[in-house]
């Protein structure tokens, strides 16, 4: 079946399946392949729970005249999405690069919705398979369109762009994350870069952080034009700065440097600063009031444990157990650093896909952590097990040592940082606080 077939019956089933267990009835089944399964094996399963048609690449499976037989299913689904991209007419900025995009993408969410009727990625649904489900979702209701996209590899964000067809694009910036699969820090930029490449070959539009030398760099490379954000005066269209950091930050930002206007926000973390102006930059750009703004940025409340404020019976928990990166810990140990707070505790668990770059970041972290104004420290995981002995810290192989440790030590009346990659799902622990 060509892409112009499929796209005919998603018109009249607008709404896609990939998991059995959440058939949605009336909808596109796509049967992706998993690293443990092949969901060809479920398309029978699929319909009889009340899915409209199962596309499938196994021809044995294509059992009955619901079952829709292409060459690859998830190119399928790549090119459907690229397809229905093309007929939408609307704003579709993407976002990309090393950590924010999660948060940077609500907030600009939270901006444009002031004004537009705004799609966002949900979740963090920004991979190959992620990216099409997202356009697919998007009906021709919507005003603009955010797109979140990940990478930690060459030629990702490249395929990303030709599927979601950004016109404008933002990175966030460019740090120590996925450092094995792109080839240290060099291959960072290169592998985020292709948003840059794709909106220069498009006649794209950039919104960019100023403050990141990087992105400058990457920007004047390939000689784009761009709308600024960040903290140095006169070069910035949005130009802000922090007015508070505890625990919550709020901002002073002027437009052009004239008017200024400041913001409250729910997010802790100084780091968050930029995330904020790039969704201050966007909501100007697209001529948002300076009032539809500060309803946007300061009624955004993280719930997705990133930069989240938790409070329980004894403890105050900063709740960054979402995912972890160098860069991102780095920037986490020093808000906690900065917290006036009585008694301060980081927990940090190991960071992965860091390559041989690895047991060198682990030691970076630890001496951050040891430097900074923290009162107790506690690392989880083999790689940080390496500088056991070496540090007056606590270390834990597993959580499950560490659930083991803390129960027979609890912490109490503590600001407290949890942190590690997703891998590590030290949301395990909370529970003991
Ligand atoms: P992922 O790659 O997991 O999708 P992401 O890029 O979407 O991550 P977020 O989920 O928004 O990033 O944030 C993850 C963490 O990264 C935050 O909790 C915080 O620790 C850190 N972080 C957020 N924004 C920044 C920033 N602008 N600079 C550095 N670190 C940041
Ligand atoms: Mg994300």
């Amino acid at each position: 079946m060509t892409t112009d077939q499929l796209y005919q019956l998603y018109l009249q089933y607008p709404v896609i399946s990939t998991d059995t267990r959440k058939i949605i009835p009336g909808s596109l089944f796509f049967a992706l392949k998993g690293d443990k399964f092949d969901a060809n094996t479920f398309a029978q399963q699929a319909l009889e729970a009340g899915a409209a048609y199962a596309v499938v690449d196994n021809a044995q499976y294509a059992l009955t005249d619901k079952c829709i037989l292409v060459d690859d299913v998830l190119t399928a689904l790549q090119n459907l999405a690229a397809h229905h991209r093309s007929q939408l007419h609307i704003p579709f900025i993407g976002l990309t690069g090393s950590n924010g995009k999660t948060t940077t993408k609500e907030l600009i969410k939270a901006v444009l919705s002031q004004h537009y009727k705004t799609y966002a990625t949900t979740g963090n649904l920004n991979n190959h398979i992620g990216v099409p489900l997202t356009i697919l979702g998007i009906d021709n209701t919507i005003e603009m369109a955010v797109i979140e996209m990940g990478a930690n590899h060459q030629k990702e964000i490249e395929l990303l762009c030709s599927i979601a067809q950004p016109n404008y694009g933002l990175i966030t910036n460019v740090g120590k994350a996925h450092l094995e699969g792109f080839g240290g820090a060099e291959g960072v930029k290169k592998g985020k870069g292709e948003l840059y490449d794709y909106l220069k070959a498009n006649n794209g539009i950039l919104f960019i952080n100023t403050d990141s030398d990087d992105l400058i760099q990457m920007q004047l490379q390939r000689g784009l034009d761009g709308y600024n954000y960040g903290t140095r005066p006169n070069i910035n269209f949005i130009r802000g700065e922090l007015v508070n950091t505890a625990p919550y930050i709020s901002l002073k930002w002027t437009r052009n440097e004239t008017d200024v206007y400041e913001a409250g926000t729910q997010l802790t973390g100084v780091y968050n600063l930029h995330n904020i102006l790039a969704a201050i930059c966007i909501g100007c750009y697209f001529k948002l009031s300076p009032e539809e703004i500060y309803a946007g940025i300061s009624g955004y409340r993280p719930q997705n444990n990133r930069s989240q404020i938790a409070k329980t019976a004894t403890n105050t928990l900063i709740c960054d157990y979402y995912n972890a990166n160098p860069s991102s810990m780095f920037v986490a140990i020093e808000n906690i650093d900065k917290l006036p707070a009585e008694h301060k505790v980081a927990i940090l668990g190991d960071m992965f896909e860091l390559g041989e770059e690895s047991a060198a970041e682990h030691l970076g972290v630890v001496a951050k952590a040891m430097q900074a104004g923290i009162d107790e420290r506690i690392f989880i995981g083999d790689e940080f097990y390496k500088q056991n002995g070496l540090v007056d810290a606590t270390f834990y192989r597993t959580v499950a040592e560490a659930q083991a440790g803390l129960k027979n030590k609890p912490i109490k009346n503590s600001t407290i940082l949890i942190k590690g990659s997703r891998g590590m799902a030290l949301e395990r622990l909370v529970e003991l606080f």
